[in-house]
């Protein structure tokens, strides 16, 4: 009997203690950048001074506050949720009840992804419209109607179904059907669905949300043509998204594969910035392609998806993978009730509990990138225009200028704007808002 439970023991201590690790690093690190935060609120730093007003900067303090106070309250919460859903047996009453009521096979086990996505979906509701009506509301950002905000929650809920579903059905039949090397083609099928979703997102999914205009501003599209020329790059549209319907926050961002790359302009970036900022912003955009970055990123995903999928593979054959993690699995009916929904959701649960302990390292290479990406821009069209823009982003993003150097390290995907800034030509004084 001991020797039967001891992995399932030993995964349970070790499920246990990576959370409990992970949640004391995270409210750790929030009560750093906290107190940084609120130690540096009382003065512009100096490099920023002649910039960026005292208020602007007040207001960065608090909104990022508030944001760290409401992240850690999310914190207690969702791990919370994970012990019900795991070592407290959510996972697996909800499991048995199915079972009892429609007997074991395909529908049951679609039956209970769909059951645990829409709880999971409906505890997440009221920290959602905390964060929207409150918090972003609070500080200006929110520009969402209660009503659009649930035509936004039944599109992504009937999205959801209409994708998740048949893609959850193909796994799990081959996770049934495939043998034991049933991984690898889930693996590949998984990837075929997210190369699919690349290419179907812009198109399809996207207007679905946002209406998407070509730019009109003749003169900002002849330079921004004439940049992509001379950093050989060629794209089957520039469009401009109206993300002021849903929020005050700016972005530009790339879609698409290769000559079918569409460039998106948020029409608040557009407003926020001028016709040379924007052309420096894109050219950061371009030195993400250029150095090959969104490439490179989605090999290393692959590849950490077989990872998982090999691993997960293995562990779904194994009886302490199921009670380690407090889930009765279905050996005595192998065949009549299979356990692949169950491994897929208990996989899904704990593999992050161990994996957060890698997000400084992801952290650090995509800040890299970053300077990469800011070296490219500098060379290739104003580095001081791209210093401007990154000031009123920050400003009217209302993202803090004194970050906790250790939180940022451990989470920024950006570098902070002391260390960014410090690398680009100093910012045109001429472009400052009044
Ligand atoms: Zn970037």
């Amino acid at each position: 009997m001991p020797s039967l439970l001891s992995p399932s023991l030993l995964l349970t201590y070790a499920f246990a203690a990576a959370l409990v690790a992970g949640l004391l690093l995270k409210f750790w690190l929030a009560s750093r950048q906290a107190r940084h935060v609120a130690q540096h609120r009382g003065a512009v730093p100096a490099p920023f001074a002649a910039r960026i007003a005292l208020t602007a900067h007040q207001k960065a303090a608090d909104y990022t506050l508030a944001r760290t106070r409401f992240g850690l309250l999310q914190l207690a919460f969702g791990s919370a949720v994970l012990l019900g859903w795991t070592l407290l047996g959510g996972l697996d009453v909800l499991n048995q009840a199915l079972l009892a009521w429609l007997g074991g096979g395909m529908l049951q086990q679609l039956a209970l992804l769909g059951c645990f996505a829409l709880i999971s979906g409906l505890l997440d509701l009221p920290a959602q419209l905390y964060q929207t009506f409150v918090l972003e509301q609070r500080f200006g950002f929110n520009q969402m109607t209660p009503r659009l905000w649930l035509a936004d929650l039944a599109k992504s809920t009937l999205l959801g179904a209409l994708i998740g579903l048949p893609l959850a059905a193909l796994v799990l039949w081959l996770m049934h059907a495939a043998g034991p090397l049933w991984w690898l083609w889930a693996w590949a099928a998984w990837m075929g669905f997210n190369l699919l979703l690349m290419v179907v997102y812009p198109l399809f999914i996207a207007p679905l949300f946002n209406k998407f205009q070509p730019l009109a501003d003749e003169a900002l599209r002849t330079r921004v043509t004439a940049l992509m020329q001379r950093c050989g790059f060629t794209a089957r549209g520039l469009f401009v998204m109206d993300g002021s319907r849903r929020s005050a926050h700016a972005n530009a961002y790339f879609t698409g594969f290769g000559a079918a790359k569409r460039v998106v302009f948020y029409d608040t970036l557009l407003k926020q910035l001028s016709g040379d900022e924007v052309e420096a912003v894109l050219a950061h955009e371009l030195g993400h392609f250029h150095h090959k970055h969104i490439a490179r990123r989605l090999v290393a995903l692959f590849a950490l998806t077989l990872v998982g999928f090999a691993l997960l593979g293995w562990l779904s054959t194994r009886g302490w993978f199921y009670t380690g993690l407090g889930v009765v699995p279905n050996l005595s009916l192998e065949g009549s009730a299979p356990n692949d929904a169950l491994a897929l959701l208990l996989f899904l649960l704990a593999a992050p509990v161990f994996t957060v302990f890698l997000t400084p390292l992801m952290a650090q290479l995509s800040r890299k990138h970053e300077f990469q990406a800011d070296a490219y821009a500098a060379a290739q069209a104003d580095g001081g225009q791209l210093a401007s823009a990154l000031l009123k982003l920050y400003e009217d993003n209302a993202s803090t200028l004194t970050p906790d150097p250790v939180y940022a390290r451990f989470y920024y995907s950006h570098p902070p704007a002391t260390e960014r800034l410090a690398r680009l030509p100093a910012a045109p004084l001429q472009g400052a808002t009044p």
